[in-house]
């Protein structure tokens, strides 16, 4: 059996997926083919339509259609349901079945890199889609608290209002009223990440053994992550949540569970202690 693949997003052609799903193919030995479109939002709807009626497996969604996949999905998992948004789509019956695997995918990054969530006090930047779908992956691990700061203040607010206790949301230009130190810091800002590197992280934000987790990636170091190196020696870019939302997508498509990890060196490391 021959598998069908595709990511749908505009702009689409930095994504890496493509090459990820084929090495995921040559490690299990699966033939798969897979395709990167440009869609726009106007034509999205039809080329998801178009896609599964002449045989796809399975869609990887991005930038800007999670939020037009979640509609079009009549099926959702929890993690999709709870982030309001898919990056993953695929049939299911007459159906289409919507899930999203960018939390799970930063749950299993953390556990690599020895930084699980239980018991932690999370400080969180941003409140994009992105960071929605990780909440409730990182609440089932159970830290002690999650803040949410980001620039427009009423997102942070409602977002954290979905979830409760122990999740709270502030603007951006209040993170100098925080009680710290926080045990981990998560960036979820996109801007190019000059929006990033403008914010003035206080030297005491992150207890000694504390660690820092750039939902971005690249094959430089992020600003993020250069803003954070006096802050402490724990960093890590956003390659390994990347490649493991991969592993997971991959894994639903077809039932075979790769390893998202052996692909790490391929694509060169940002930063990482
Ligand atoms: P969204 O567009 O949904 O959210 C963007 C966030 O960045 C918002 O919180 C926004 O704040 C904030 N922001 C944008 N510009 C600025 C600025 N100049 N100053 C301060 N804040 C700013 O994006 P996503 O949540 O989908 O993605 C966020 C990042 O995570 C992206 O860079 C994406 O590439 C990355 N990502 C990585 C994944 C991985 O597997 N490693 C998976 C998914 C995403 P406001 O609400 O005020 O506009």
């Amino acid at each position: 059996m021959k598998y069908r693949f595709a990511v749908f997003g505009d702009p689409v052609a930095h994504s890496k997926s493509p090459a990820i799903h084929l090495r995921f193919a040559e490690e299990t030995g699966l033939d798969v083919c897979y395709e990167k479109v440009r869609v726009s939002e106007d034509d999205f709807a039809r080329a998801v339509t178009d896609f599964f009626a002449t045989g796809g497996h399975g869609l990887n969604i991005t930038v800007p259609h999670k939020w037009s996949a979640f509609k079009m999905a009549s099926q959702l998992s929890a993690e999709a349901l709870v982030a309001g948004a898919c990056n993953t789509l695929m049939p299911f019956d007459q159906d289409l079945y919507g899930h999203n695997t960018d939390g799970l995918g930063l749950l299993d990054d953390l556990d690599r890199l020895g930084w699980s969530p239980e018991g932690l006090r999370i400080l969180i930047l941003g409140a994009g889609g992105a960071i929605a779908g990780c909440l409730s992956p990182l609440l089932s691990r159970r830290p002690r608290e999650i803040v949410i700061a980001n620039r427009s203040k009423d997102k942070a607010v409602n977002l954290a209002s979905r979830f409760g206790h122990p999740v709270s949301g502030i603007g951006l230009d209040r993170l100098d009223d925080l009680d710290l130190p926080f045990d981990l810091v998560i960036n979820g800002i996109s801007a190019g990440l000059s929006g990033s590197a403008e914010i003035e992280l206080n030297e005491h934000i992150l207890n000694t053994n504390g660690a820092c987790y750039d939902l971005i990636y690249g094959a430089q170091e992020t600003p993020f992550l250069r803003m954070c190196r006096p802050l402490t020696a724990h960093r890590s870019d956003g390659l390994g949540m990347l490649l493991s939302q991969a592993a997971r997508a991959f894994e639903l498509w077809t039932g075979v569970s790769p390893d998202p990890f052996s692909q790490l060196s391929d694509f060169g490391r940002a930063s990482e202690n």
